[in-house]
């Protein structure tokens, strides 16, 4: 199974600053994120886009993270997707039980991102769902992660490693604008100081790299902002 553009995870949490917390850290490993903040929500975000993975608070108004995550593991449709509980300190024997409902793992709260991150890469890994290494393909390019190798139509292309990271990022935040101090913060890291220019010396290097395969129209200029990547025609 090879998902388009990177893993979704959803995040069954009532408290709004913690899904931020999550959603900013996994934003940044190129995890589409989904939020709920409730059960009900939860359900919803299922039948809408199915996750690779799920995030679950145990606490949650109403129907309990725990009862949630009992109700997909039985249900046929759902029970194959791995579950994390989140647990607030103190619930220790709360996370036992946890287990005991077929979830995957449990994290106890506060959590760093990178115990997060980490923790979701085991559980992933483990579950075979999608694959941690299954490349990410947009239109005719294929991204391997894991070789850090892009290809299109089968055909190796050759690229720097600025231009690579703008790509990755490009196949993993399709159809969307992004200004250009948003493309440095995310490819070049936020504590880089690069003039925005060199957005601009990258593109155009990444925009050659793919013109021989016809590709370099994916990547659209949007007047007064910066960047899209979308293998739709730009307005
Ligand atoms: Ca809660």
């Amino acid at each position: 199974m090879t998902h388009m553009y990177g893993r979704h995870i959803l995040i069954v949490e009532d408290e709004e600053p913690i899904r931020n917390l999550v959603r900013f850290a996994l934003e940044r490993e190129d995890y589409q994120v989904l939020e709920a903040g409730t059960a009900q929500e939860g359900r919803l975000a299922i039948a809408d886009v199915r996750p690779d993975l799920i995030l679950m608070d145990w606490m949650l108004p109403g129907v309990s993270g725990l009862d949630f995550a009992r109700e997909l593991k039985s249900s046929e449709a759902f029970c194959d997707i791995p579950i994390i509980m989140l647990t607030a300190r103190g619930e220790e024997e709360d996370k036992v039980r946890g287990l005991y409902a077929g979830c995957d793992d449990y994290m106890t709260k506060p959590f760093s991102a990178a115990e997060l991150v980490a923790r979701i890469h085991a559980v992933l890994r483990r579950s075979h769902v999608g694959g941690l290494d299954a490349p990410i393909e947009v239109g005719d390019i294929s991204v391997d992660v894991a070789a850090q190798r892009v290809s299109i139509k089968g055909t190796p292309l050759s690229l720097g490693p600025t231009e690579y990271r703008l790509l990755h990022f490009f196949c993993t935040h399709p159809e969307r604008a992004y200004t250009r101090e948003q493309v440095l913060d995310r490819v070049w890291g936020q504590n880089v100081y690069v003039e925005e220019r060199t957005v601009d010396v990258h593109i155009r290097r990444l925009r050659k790299a793919l013109a021989p395969f016809g590709c370099d129209a994916l990547i659209q200029t949007v007047r007064g902002t910066g960047y899209r990547f979308s293998t739709r025609p730009a307005a």
